[in-house]
């Protein structure tokens, strides 16, 4: 399951893939953020910019597709 190894979050992701179109500085820091289960499945996406390409890519490959926390903004991520 996908982990950050900064904060120990373990289940919001993002993907540095999709530039986020947040028009503020602290919002999030992808344009599409991942949901994990306890047991590291992909449960839920929230689409920010992202086409539905994309987000069937993040769905289909997700351990190739997430790679930031959403938490620290770490890249630093196990899975
Ligand atoms: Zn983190």
């Amino acid at each position: 399951m996908p982990y950050c190894k900064e904060c120990g979050n373990k289940s919001r992701f993002g993907s540095s893939r999709v530039p986020t179109v947040a028009p503020y500085s602290n919002g999030p820091i992808s344009g599409d953020l991942g949901s994990f289960d306890d047991g590291g499945s992909l449960t839920g996406l929230t689409r920010m910019g992202a086409d539905r390409a994309t987000t069937k890519a993040a769905f289909s490959h997700p351990v190739a597709y997430f790679d930031i926390c959403a938490h620290c903004g770490s890249t630093d991520i196990e899975w």
